[in-house]
This record gives C-alpha cells, sequence and structure tokens, in this order.
C-alpha cells in the first residue's frame, strides 16, 4: 500500500534535486570552509553561493544570512541575541500566544533572566491585532516577534503593519518565517523587518540546517562561541552539505513557489470541503481564504480523541498529527488551539492535515474516504459521547 504524507508543516522530503546537489559535499568536496587549500575553498565557494540563494529567497543581501542548525537555533539567536545585545535600552519583549515553543520557549528563559515578556492574544482565528501590539509597547520594549505563518492552523499575519507599528516606536521586529517560507512571499525589505528565521526541512531541505536573516545594523549576541564563523554570531565548522541542500531547496521553491501554491490550494480546498460535508459535527480551526497557508487543514470533531484519529489514519497508510495532549507527552493540549478560545474538549478533537507539493488529488480523495468511518467508529466508543455535555468533565 502506498502510504499518503500528510505531516508536511512537521517535516518534508528531500527533493531528488536538492539530494543530488548535496551528495558531492560528503564524498568528494567534503573540506572544512575554512581550511587554505583547495579542498577548502571549494567548501567555501559552495557555502557562499548557497548564502545567495537564500538571500534571494528572501530579497535580503547574503552578508545579512547566518546558518545555523535549524528552526529552533535561528529563533533563540535571534530572540537571546537581541533582548541580551539591547538590555541596557530596555528589558520588555512582545510576542504572540500562538508562537512555535522555539520562540515561546525561549521567551520563557528570557523571563528568567530577569526580563518581561508580553503575550499577545489572537483572534478566533488566530490573527494578532494590531491594536493590541500599540497598546502593549512601552519605552522599554527592544523586540517584538511575531510569526509570519502558524505552524498549527496556518494563519498568515499581517506582518508588515506589525512590523511598522514596532519599528515606529523604536523596536526591532523579528517574525518566525519557518512555515511561510516558499508558500507566500517572503521580501524582508518590503515587510521591513530586522530579524527572520528560516528552516531548510520544512520546504524540501535537509534536516539540521537553517538560517537567520539579520539587517544590517542589528546588533545581537552570540549563544555559541567558539572559532568565530558565521561573522562570530555562530561558531562551529560549517555544515557545508546541509547549506548546499538549504540553498538549492529555497531556490527551488521560490521558482516553482506559483505552480506548488496552486496544486496545494486546490488539495487543501477539496480536503476542508469533503471533510466538513461528509462528517457532521466537525469544523475548520484557522481562517478561510488568503489568511490560510495553501497547504494547511486544520479540524475539529466533537466528541473525539485526536491520538485514535491519527491512530487509526495510520493503519490506513495516512499520516497526520493532532494538537491533542497525549500525542505531545504533556497532558496540555495545544496552545495554539486554546489561543483561539477552545475549551481543552474541543483542542483534544483536532487533526491537522499538512501538504506538501509531492501530494495528490487522490491521496486527499483516499483521506475523504477514510475519515467518515473512523469518526463514526471513534464516537462510538467515546467517553465525551454524542449528546454529552461538555461540562461533564471527560472521564481520565
Ligand atoms: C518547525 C518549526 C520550527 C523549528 O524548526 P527546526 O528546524 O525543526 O528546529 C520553528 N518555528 C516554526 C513555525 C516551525 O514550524
Amino acid at each position: 500500500m502506498d502510504r499518503v504524507y500528510f505531516d508536511n508543516s512537521a517535516t518534508t522530503r528531500v527533493d531528488d534535486r536538492v539530494l543530488d546537489a548535496m551528495r558531492p559535499y560528503f564524498l568528494e568536496k567534503y573540506g572544512n570552509a575554512s581550511s587554505l587549500h583547495s579542498f577548502g575553498h571549494e567548501a567555501y565557494d559552495a557555502m557562499e553561493a548557497a548564502r545567495e540563494q537564500v538571500a534571494k529567497a528572501v530579497n535580503a543581501a547574503p552578508r545579512d544570512i547566518i546558518f545555523t542548525s535549524g528552526g529552533t537555533e535561528s529563533d533563540n539567536l535571534a530572540l537571546q541575541g537581541a533582548a541580551f545585545a539591547n538590555a541596557s535600552k530596555g528589558k520588555h519583549i512582545i510576542t504572540s500566544s500562538v508562537e512555535h515553543h522555539a520562540v515561546l520557549h525561549t521567551c520563557q528563559f528570557l523571563e528568567a533572566q530577569g526580563f518581561k515578556v508580553t503575550y499577545l492574544p489572537v483572534d478566533s482565528e488566530g490573527f494578532v491585532s494590531e491594536e493590541d501590539l500599540k497598546n502593549a509597547l512601552t519605552p522599554e520594549t527592544t523586540l517584538v516577534s511575531i510569526m509570519m505563518a502558524n505552524n498549527e492552523i496556518g494563519t498568515i499575519q499581517r506582518i508588515k503593519d506589525l512590523a511598522e507599528i514596532a519599528k515606529d516606536k523604536g523596536a526591532l521586529f523579528m517574525t518566525d518565517a519557518v512555515q511561510a517560507l516558499t508558500k507566500i512571499p517572503v521580501d524582508v525589505e518590503r515587510l521591513n523587518v530586522d530579524l527572520l528565521t528560516m528552516s531548510a526541512h520544512k520546504f524540501h531541505g535537509p534536516k539540521g540546517v537553517g538560517a537567520l536573516y539579520v539587517r544590517k545594523g542589528v546588533k545581537l549576541r552570540p549563544i555559541i562561541y567558539g572559532g568565530g564563523h558565521e561573522r562570530g554570531l555562530r561558531s562551529s565548522t560549517e555544515n557545508i552539505p546541509g547549506i548546499v541542500g538549504m540553498g538549492k531547496a529555497a531556490e527551488l521553491g521560490i521558482a516553482e513557489m506559483d505552480e506548488s501554491v496552486e496544486r496545494m490550494e486546490r488539495i487543501r480546498d477539496h480536503l476542508i470541503d469533503g471533510t466538513l460535508s461528509a462528517v457532521p459535527r466537525s469544523y475548520l480551526n484557522g481562517p478561510r481564504g488568503d489568511g490560510r497557508l495553501c497547504n494547511n487543514a486544520n479540524f475539529r470533531f466533537d466528541y473525539i480523541e485526536g491520538e485514535g484519529m491519527v491512530l487509526l489514519l495510520d493503519m490506513q497508510g495516512i499520516a497526520a498529527s493532532t494538537g491533542s495532549a497525549c500525542s505531545t507527552k504533556s497532558l496540555e493540549p495545544s496552545h495554539v488551539l486554546r489561543s483561539l478560545g477552545l475549551r481543552h474538549e474541543q483542542c483534544h478533537g483536532s487533526l491537522r492535515l499538512s501538504l506538501s507539493k509531492f501530494n495528490t488529488m487522490e491521496e486527499a480523495d483516499r483521506f475523504l474516504e477514510a475519515i467518515p468511518p473512523i469518526i463514526e467508529r471513534l464516537r462510538k466508543m467515546s467517553p465525551l459521547g454524542e449528546g454529552v455535555s461538555y461540562d461533564v468533565p471527560a472521564v481520565q
């Protein structure tokens, strides 16, 4: 049985052309980019070519791109780096309640270090309000960090407007663009952002490599010390094959964006319309239309536990994910769904399908065939049971 992969917000398949571009840097051109001999030059040149490819993908200058080990490290370097470098100006940071844990847990660390962090709420579709940001800014605010697109519900924030408000008040603006890059246009000049984070494995590049855009003149304190690589901001021998792969993946992702987005949107809308019409008491989490990532569908089914859905789908060869608690090994359900104003029980019944350019309409049809009986079966077994009021606490 062919398996269906609908978990592309977790990670993606490496594009064959990306793998082909990387291969020589494991086997023949394996030099250290700092070495003086020809092996070193080869590695250095490849790294700089990749830096140009990544820079071009976000309309930045190559020297403003720092390679890291992934989205998480980029988020840490941007947040910790800017917070500590600007601590003498102020110790207030603003972010949103729906950020990725790479941002939220870094902010919690900064709180423990004496910074004050404001977590802006979102509306029922996951949008941060400009008004809330205006009201939260103080003369002490040095940094505002709002993600470009949400990894769970696909909400695309109005980054240009939010950045303008923050920068008017003299704060730096950072955005986590890990889910956005290659799915919506990302232009650091048009958006006027100061810091922007990326991760290769979310757009058909390899795992373990990411990048951070740092606007010229923005001061950061490093979080890793050593040999002074990446302008002293990120010491450690550069991951040349990974970096080459990221460059290639960025180049391909941008060149083929229009076509891939259109394809994913058609499949997404088929999944959304098909599911909502086939399954009673099913709902869409997050916005409809332009405010939603082309590759994201996130459903909520009353009276259901997400884990059950994911496991039963997996038995039919369909990979999806849930914001329910048990799967995340913590007892709390998704903080993103909670931020939408959903009750615990409602969050437990969520199912995320996230697409890539490799998915097909036939795969969507396979899901649409599989899901109604799965829901019916789970509802028959559910302690939440149909007709049971949500005000009754769920059986533990
Ligand atoms: C995946 C993801 C990250 C973390 O990236 P890694 O490369 O896996 O560390 C950060 N932010 C968002 C929005 C993500 O989806």
